[in-house]
């Protein structure tokens, strides 16, 4: 079995050979920044964002002389890491109890098997975790949540025919009572473009709070990596409903080109944590966000 950073560099492989393939030690002229803008756009990284690492790329050409294409390599990886560095966030698993996690996105993005490895994650690091069946639409759903339950001894609150916001009542008010140290909150796959689940996404989190004050403590998004643009997209549309505290971003082993999340890194103001990376399907497979690592298999 190959270690996640080996599959994690191999899922992005796909930029990182036109990354590298354009640092042949050659000249740093025009035409060289323009190809380095133009791959960074293919790699996900979005129009405006890569036009900004480029200006900041020039800067440090100027300001530390860089002549080759070696050192602009080097500045490069340095620029990525900082601007994924304010994406790095450990979650505060101690303020409140329980900490109530609500998980959405839209369907096949990696919820259900990113719940799981997260509940065995705190269950790792010695938290008691409660998960609440919220995807009420698929009786699918809620029976794949049941089984990865009794498989790792975590308890799964649902409700036959329930409703989503009820049944987050139903978890977080038990893990209250129990003590329970993280309460997640499955919620059903939707599409921004469907208004009505949408906002029944707010509903949801409003119900939580009647619950617990305060609660949800965060509103994660996970995304799937292999979505590039579209998966800023969706987070800008999540965000703007429901309020997004961070994020999750799967199958970053697959195809992925992995520029994303410098674009996601640069959508608000007051940045999105990147919790945790999906790196693969099985259990362990999800690993903390770490900015130099990725900088690093990003950019090779
Ligand atoms: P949901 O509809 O959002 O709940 O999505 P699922 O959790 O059912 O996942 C959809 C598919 O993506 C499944 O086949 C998962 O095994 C797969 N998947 C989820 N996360 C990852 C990941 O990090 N890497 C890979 N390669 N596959 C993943």
């Amino acid at each position: 079995k190959t270690g996640w950073f080996a599959r994690l560099k191999n899922g992005l492989s796909k930029s990182r050979i036109n990354l590298i393939g354009i640092f042949s030690g050659g000249v740093v002229d025009d035409e060289f920044m323009e190809e380095l803008e133009f791959q960074l756009i293919s790699s996900d990284v979005g129009v405006e964002t890569s036009a900004k690492i480029i200006s900041q790329l020039k800067d440090q050409i100027k300001l530390k002389g860089l002549k080759t294409q070696d050192e602009v390599k080097t500045a490069l990886r340095d620029v990525i890491e900082e601007r994924l560095k304010i994406c790095e966030k450990a979650p505060d698993l101690e303020t409140h109890h329980p900490t109530v996690w609500m998980m959405c996105g839209v369907n096949g993005a990696g919820k259900t098997t990113s719940i799981g490895k997260l509940a065995k994650f705190f269950a790792n690091e010695r938290k008691t975790v409660l998960l609440a069946a919220g995807d009420t639409f698929r009786a699918a759903a809620r029976e794949q949540l049941e089984i990865w339950g009794d498989r790792n001894q975590i308890e799964v609150i649902a409700q036959e025919k329930g409703d989503p916001a009820s049944v987050a009542f139903d978890a977080i008010t038990s893990g209250k009572r129990r003590g329970t140290d993280v309460v997640m909150v499955d919620t059903a796959g939707r599409l921004p473009t469907q208004t009505n689940l949408m906002n029944e996404l707010s509903r949801i989190k409003r119900v939580q709070g009647k619950a617990m004050e305060g609660a949800p403590h965060e509103v994660i998004l996970v995304l799937d990596g292999t979505n590039g643009q579209n998966a800023l997209m969706q987070a800008k549309s999540f965000d703007d409903v429901a309020g997004l505290t961070g994020l999750i971003i799967t199958k970053l082993d697959g195809t992925a080109k992995g520029g994303v999340l410098l674009a996601l890194a640069d959508m608000r103001k007051e940045p999105l944590p990147i919790y945790f990376i999906g790196v693969g399907e099985k259990i362990d497979d999800l690993q903390p966000f770490n900015a130099r690592q990725f900088a690093n298999a990003l950019v090779g």
